[in-house]
């Protein structure tokens, strides 16, 4: 079940979201904590104003509630509430009234015994869970996993404890995320979705009924996903998920946020994942992992698109191909000879190769002078200060792939004068016009977009996971100035 948390501080406002998310959600949460105090007596009409099940809880702070009150108030106020047709109660494990237990069991209102642990996965996870579930109640069990090892814990709930049909387990923060998403991987009841103000690693009702269609996710669905960190707001999952859709592949693709690579392989085996993209700070660090890699990745000395094979996992590196891709005609028909590549970091490595393998001649200008010429001499390009920029005027190519302007206005080579006969190409996809892309736009030079090699890659990486090309007929839509 997708679960919509109802935080709004009126019932009227609570009714509102419940209207707006009603297509993407199975039950709601009335956070009774949140109400305003006034409200909050006025929680047992809630259930008979929506048709759908609800869930009655009253956080307090320590357990990252709002409920600032005596615990004597919270347990009046939560026997009151109970008189509404609540489908179930979230009571924490230390929370012992009698009265409160009964009115509940005597209303039919099943209980979920609560655990929250900001700090990490409980060590006793497994043995909290039997002793609840032995009770006849629900266990839940809200922790803040610290790293791919703690999330390795929660994924084992499925297998170690399956006996135990009902059982919430949720993972918060960004680690958590996967959890969220993947909650019938790891035999969790529900999942809980906020419709707006998300906290870290939180997902929406609409992204995840309609990107990730979690509730969907069944024995036979592929898993793949993007590793780094961060990576939450990555774009990826915005063009594998409704590609994936268009085909009725049986696949979801979600976000991985990840500390080692090394426990994330392990991950990698007990989820059985199929594929993966690899992005910043992760693309040297699984060579090592991989059993074949292609000549680029070699080449680069970085991976992005691994996948599983039966025997091994396998690495390719669809930036380079993505980057080359509106080249190639150019560089065949020789009308791209020569090259100045602004940059000499990881988008460079492969747009330099990329471009040495087609036979361009490359400067390569980069405010670090030294990192420039060594990868000038492992390329057998040329290498110069980023402060020359206009000495290259004559190039047919210019490749822009450092980080600035992405977060400023500023424009790497400002005093590069560009002509009509440039062909100038921004490795920045946010913002699609940076400084530097106006003033070749203004001096009708021909323009190569970043979004349109993100959007390359990806469909290579679909390509690579599927077997299948990317759906023509499918738009991407995503917003580039909002994420
Ligand atoms: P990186 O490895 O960290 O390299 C950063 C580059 O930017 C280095 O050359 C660095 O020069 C330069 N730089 C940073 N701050 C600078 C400053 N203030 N002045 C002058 N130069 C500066 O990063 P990366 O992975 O190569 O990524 C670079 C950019 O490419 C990012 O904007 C990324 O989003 C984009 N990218 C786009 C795509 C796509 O599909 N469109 C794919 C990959 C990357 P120093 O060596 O002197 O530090």
């Amino acid at each position: 079940m997708i679960c919509l948390v109802l935080s709004g501080s009126t019932i009227e406002e609570n009714l509102k979201l419940v209207e707006t998310n009603y297509r993407y959600i199975d039950i709601v949460e009335l956070r009774v904590d949140k109400l305003n105090a006034e409200q909050q007596k006025r929680a047992k009409e809630f259930p008979a104003l929506i048709d759908l099940p609800a869930i009655l809880t009253i956080r307090r702070q320590s357990d990252g509630g709002s409920f600032s009150s005596s615990e004597k108030n919270r347990h009046a106020l939560l026997e009151e509430a109970l008189d509404g047709d609540f489908a179930y109660v979230d009571l924490e494990d230390d929370l012992k009234k009698v009265s409160i237990e009964q009115k509940a069991k005597e209303k039919n209102i099943k209980i979920i015994r609560s655990r929250h642990d900001f700090k990490g996965v409980p060590d006793d996870i497994f043995h909290l869970i039997l002793k609840i579930a032995s009770k006849g109640e629900i266990p839940k069990i809200a922790t803040m996993p610290q790293g791919v090892d703690d999330l390795i814990t929660l994924f084992r709930v499925k297998e170690e404890l399956a006996q135990v049909e009902n059982k919430i387990v949720v993972g918060m923060g960004e680690y958590g995320q996967p959890t969220r998403i993947l909650y019938k991987k790891i035999g969790s009841l529900l999942t809980y979705c906020s419709s707006d103000n998300l906290s870290l690693g939180q997902v929406s009702a609409k992204r995840m009924k309609e990107l990730y269609r979690a509730d969907k996710i069944d024995d036979n669905t592929r898993i793949y996903g993007i590793i780094g960190n961060p990576v939450i707001h990555s774009f990826s999952p915005l063009i594998h998920n409704p590609g994936f859709q268009f085909i009725k592949f049986n696949a979801v693709y979600l976000p991985l946020t990840v500390d080692s690579v090394r426990s994330f392989f392990i991950l990698a085996q007990l989820l059985q994942i199929s594929g993966f993209s690899v992005t910043v700070p992760h693309k040297q660090a699984v060579l090592p992992y991989l059993g074949k890699i292609t000549r680029e990745v070699k080449q680069i000395g970085s991976c992005n698109t691994v996948v599983r094979t039966k025997t091994f996992w396998s690495g390719t590196n669809t930036d380079y191909y993505g980057f080359i891709a509106p080249l190639e005609q150019m560089l065949e028909e020789k009308r791209i000879k020569s090259a100045l590549v602004v940059g000499a970091g990881g988008a460079a490595r492969a747009v330099v190769w990329a471009l040495r393998n087609h036979r361009c001649k490359v400067v390569i200008i980069n405010r670090n002078l030294e990192r420039a010429k060594n990868l000038a001499a492992e390329t057998m390009a040329t290498a110069d200060s980023i402060k020359n920029a206009s000495l290259y005027e004559d190039v047919d190519l210019i490749v822009q792939t450092t980080s600035v302007g992405m977060m400023s206005e500023e424009d790497p080579i400002a005093d590069f004068n560009f002509n009509e006969n440039h062909v100038v190409y921004e490795l920045i996809y946010r913002p699609k016009y940076t400084t530097m892309m106006k003033r070749a736009k203004a001096a009708n030079a021909s323009l190569l977009f970043g979004i349109d090699m993100l959007i390359k890659q990806g469909f290579l990486q679909f390509e690579a996971f599927s077997g299948y090309h990317y759906p023509k007929r499918l738009k991407i839509e995503f917003d580039l100035e909002e994420d």
